[in-house]
């Protein structure tokens, strides 16, 4: 079973904290879409199997229209394998949310919404630049609910001057919404972006780490109390509510990422969109893919599996790591995996090497002491 992303490279306006690729240029959304249709036209030998997955990723992908989401559905289905009842998600932006256009959305194949609150405050939102404020935020979830089953809705942790208190706040309102999915996020300062600028200058404090894993324990406390398991660092469902797309990646399957900057995954090697508008459509108009493609040696894959199994609750499988990797991986893992585990950050449970509670926050680094370098 296979994916495909689809990245929709437009935003209303930027971000302060992104480093995503969008353009807040709208001029080129019909050639954009266009582009992305010929893409997937032009790389359909890259999946035989079936597809079981689509997901509009961005930017935003709620500035196309009702009908420049179905054409695209619509060229998946013309080119690919799909399954009955594929997972189809749309990420959608509060100020697009209006009740007629969730109602039309939900007469669209898209079958999950996940909705970009990152706050339901004010302040939070100001500071980071949304574009909606904190009535549309709840207002689009109140409306959504009525007519999608399945939603997520993002939120972000760690957000300089959001004291514990708000915080809890934010997690409150998202489970008195009794939403089945939630993915949380640690502000990061990415270089090249306003919030790097305003923190340097002093005019916002920086993100302080300390405060970051505090708010993530309470994150995760009050999820699990609610019944939500979190598969994954960041993505917190309840039982039958995991994305089938992100769970996906993590166990490794072959997907398929169309438009500017996406990535795409074949289990030896991977590939990657330029990030450019106009060059991306220029190339795709003239019938040439304008990717760079990776091959991935042993240890490239032996790290990233170490990666994304830290990362999730299916862990690394000892097993599979001397299958596919050999006896001399196996041993370097539990070598540099012994003093995690006698600290209390990793566990080895059923075969499985597993990230504690207390590791959990800390996964990134952990992998990264056991990646094999040479
Ligand atoms: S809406 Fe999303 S992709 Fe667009 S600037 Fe904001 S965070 Fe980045």
């Amino acid at each position: 079973m296979s994916g495909i992303y689809i990245h929709i490279p437009f935003c209303k306006q930027a971000c302060h904290y992104c480093d995503f690729h969008f353009s807040t240029q709208l001029g080129k959304k019909e050639a954009m879409v266009q582009a992305i249709a010929k893409e997937l036209v032009l790389r359909k030998s890259e999946i035989d199997d079936e597809v079981e997955t689509i997901y509009f990723g961005g930017g935003t992908p709620s500035v196309l229209s009702d009908v420049e989401i179905e054409f695209l559905i619509q060229s998946v289905y013309d080119n690919y394998k799909v399954i009955d009842h594929p997972e189809i998600t749309l990420e959608a932006n509060p100020d697009d949310l209006t009740k007629n256009r969730i109602i039309q959305l939900s007469k669209c194949p898209i079958n999950r919404l996940s909705i970009g609150i990152q706050s339901f405050f004010e302040e939070d939102l100001r500071l980071m630049n949304r574009a909606h404020n904190a009535g549309e935020a709840e207002e689009c979830i109140q409306e959504a609910t009525q007519y999608f089953d399945n939603i997520t809705i993002d939120l972000i942790y760690g957000i300089p001057d959001m004291g514990n208190d708000r915080w809890k706040a934010n997690i409150q309102k998202a489970l008195d919404f009794g939403l089945p999915h939630i993915s949380s996020y640690a502000l990061t300062v990415e270089p090249r972006t306003a919030l790097k600028k305003f923190i340097e200058k002093g005019v916002l404090p920086d993100v302080d780490d300390e405060q970051a894993q505090e708010q993530f324990h309470i994150l995760v406390s009050m999820l699990e109390a609610h019944g939500f398991v979190n598969y994954e660092i960041s993505n917190f469902g309840k039982p039958d509510y995991f994305s089938k797309n992100n769970t996906a990646y993590w166990l490794g399957k072959t997907y398929l990422g169309v438009g500017p900057s996406a990535h795409s995954f074949h289990g030896t090697h991977r590939s990657w969109n330029i990030r450019n508008n106009p060059t991306y459509i220029k190339k795709i108009e003239e019938g040439e893919l304008p990717m760079e493609i990776e091959t991935l040696s042993t240890t490239d894959r032996y790290n990233e599996y170490v990666m994304t199994g830290l990362r999730t609750i299916w862990g690394v499988d000892l097993a599979r790591i001397e299958s596919e990797f050999g006896k001399n991986y196996l041993k370097y893992l539990n070598q540099q995996s012994s003093k995690f585990v006698e600290q209390g950050f990793l566990v080895v449970d059923d075969g499985k090497l597993l990230t504690t509670k207390k590791g959990k926050f800390l996964a990134d680094g952990i992998a990264s002491d056991l990646f094999f370098v040479f």
